[in-house]
Formats: structure tokens, sequence, C-alpha cells
């Protein structure tokens, strides 16, 4: 369920709040922290008081996103106000992608939701909710606008960062005029292109050649699955990437190799995380709706790029989803 987005009566809330408690969701994308830390560094830039936090146990920022500036803004979602008077959400589709932040979001005054999810299930008591932007980062770059905010380097590093990935640098199809227009503005504010790019894209350790070379010597290709349109899928598991002791999300790219097969409508990477749980990235070129698959296997996203979370075995998640793609 989505609203349009009632602009007026979030300026006048965050206007009038003496602190603005920031959340974003948990294992946050660059998307979700850089629209956060965005409107954290525009509200302190004017002398505003700011809470922002994400509430993953442990608390950490994922180490591809610590180049964002902002960081310094940020607190352990333990010391976050239990109820606060006004509180904005960037990026989450569901109160419970807010991990141990629900709590302060359900005894929130006020609850300002801000995402571009078409799954959004209507949460908070201000909806900033439009499926039609490319990123949250979209949203975020509009209410520093209407709060009148300066558009200083740093916050246009943050929402560049979100543009850049949820358009797949520019590729996916909500990549529209307005979101280049964008993406000029915050370049012309001083955010750096390249140095954005190379940080979320053009670095690895070298003991990330050997992970990606195991999870590409596994895929498999399914020419049935998805409804005769083809499925290829493969893994990343903790052994992959113990040799190298690389965290998780250097995994996070693997599906960008994977999805090019032409073979296949959807492409599916299973990493497996520090607890053993599969974190699904499920992606699809044309057809298939993808978010409504993993919505229905617990998880969420979009209708060309999405994810679940599979406790067990990889060959039955992937049947799971087989399932799922049928029908989608
Ligand atoms: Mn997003």
């Amino acid at each position: 369920m989505t609203m349009s987005p009632d602009w007026t009566r979030a300026v006048k809330l965050v206007d009038g709040a003496d602190c603005v408690c920031l959340a974003c969701h948990i294992r946050p994308d660059a998307d979700a922290l850089g629209s956060m830390l965005a409107v954290a560094q525009a509200l302190h830039g004017r002398g505003q008081q700011v809470v922002a936090s994400f509430g993953d146990d442990p608390f950490a920022v994922p180490a591809i996103l610590r180049f964002l500036p902002g960081l310094d803004l940020l607190s352990e979602p333990a010391s976050y106000p239990a109820a606060p008077a006004v509180m904005m959400s960037f990026d989450a589709s569901a109160l419970d992608r807010l991990g141990s932040l629900t709590g302060p979001a359900t005894a929130a005054g006020e609850l300002i939701v801000v995402d571009h999810h078409a799954s959004n299930s209507g949460f908070g008591s201000v909806s900033l909710v439009d499926p039609g932007a490319a990123a949250t980062a979209v949203l975020a770059a509009e209410l520093i606008g209407r709060l009148g905010l300066r558009l200083t380097r740093d916050v246009a590093t943050c929402l560049y960062a979100g543009l850049v990935t949820d358009t797949g640098s520019f590729r996916f199809s909500a990549t529209t005029p307005e979101v280049h227009q964008l993406a000029a503005r915050l370049l012309a504010a001083g955010a750096d292109p390249v140095a954005v790019s190379r940080e979320l894209y053009d670095r690895a350790p070298f003991g990330y050649l050997g992970m990606l070379a195991a999870a590409l010597d596994r895929a498999a290709l399914d020419r049935e699955a998805a409804r005769g349109l083809g499925l290829v899928w493969t893994t990343v598991t903790r052994a992959d990437r113990a040799p190298a002791n690389l965290p998780m999300d250097a995994a996070e790219s693997v599906i960008d190799e994977i999805r090019r097969t032409n073979e296949a409508e959807v492409a599916a990477v299973l990493k497996e995380d520090d607890q053993g749980v599969w974190q699904a990235s499920v992606r699809s070129k044309d057809v298939i709706d993808v978010g409504q698959a993993c919505t229905q296997l617990g998880g969420g996203g979009h209708v060309r790029a999405a994810g679940f979370s599979y406790t067990g075995r990889a060959n039955e998640a992937i049947a799971a989803l087989k399932r799922t793609l049928d029908g989608a």
C-alpha cells in the first residue's frame, strides 16, 4: 500500500523537531546507509540534533561502505531512544527490516517512512514512499531540498553512492532523465564519481579472485526453470571466503557476473553468512517479477532485483525459489 508522498507534513515535523532519529534497514546497502547519512549530515549541518543507526547485532558498517562521509554521526542501536518523538526510516519496505530498531519505530510519536519499494507495507505515520523513484536517495535529495538544507560535497557523495548502486551504475530501467539530472546536481555539488565507483565496484583484495573463481566454477544453468526462461545460480560459501578472510559483503558483486548469462532470465547467488544462513540475491532481466517471488519466500525487493534468507541446504533454497519463479 502506498500513498502519494506527504512532503508538507514531513517538512513540518522535521523542522519542528528537537531531535530527529534516523534509521535504515539492516545489513544496509549504499542506498539505505547513504540516504540516511545524507539527511543526517544535512540536518546536523544546520545545527539540528540527530541520532542515526541501524538495528544490526553486532553493529558494524559493511566494509565496502566505510568510505561514506558522515559515519561519525552513527551510534549503536543499543543507545537509540526507546520512543523517539520524530523518527525517519530509509529504504526499509517493512517494519521488521529495521531489526532491533523495530521497537523504537513502533513507539515513535511520528514515523516518517522514506522508501521506494513497491512492496512497502505502508507502516509509519507519514509516507514518503514512491515506487517510481530509482532509489531512496532520490527521495532523500528531494527532502533535503524541501527542507532548504545545504547540498554539501559530503551530502552529495552519500546520495550519489545510493543513486549509482540502485540504478546499477545507470543501467537499470528506472534510469530516467530525472535520475541523470540529479546525478549532475550531485557532481556539481562535489561528489566524485570516479572515487565513489572505485570504492563500490572496482576494489578487492587479491583473495577475492579465488573466492570468485570458486563461485563461478560451481555455477549451474537450469534451462527449464523460471517457466522455461532459464535460471543460473551459484553459491558463495564461508569456506570460499575463509582463505582470504573476506567479509560477507565481498560476495555481493558475484551476482553481477552470474547474471550476464544469456541463457537465463533469472540469476541467483546464495551467499552463506557468518552464521551459516543463506542470503540470496536474485535478479531478472525482462519478464519475471523476482520481487514477488522473493516476497513469497519471506524476503522482498524490486521487480528486477530482490532477495531472501534461507536456513538449510542450498539445493533446498534453490528448489523453493524455482517453485515461486514458476508462478511469478
Ligand atoms: Mn533502495
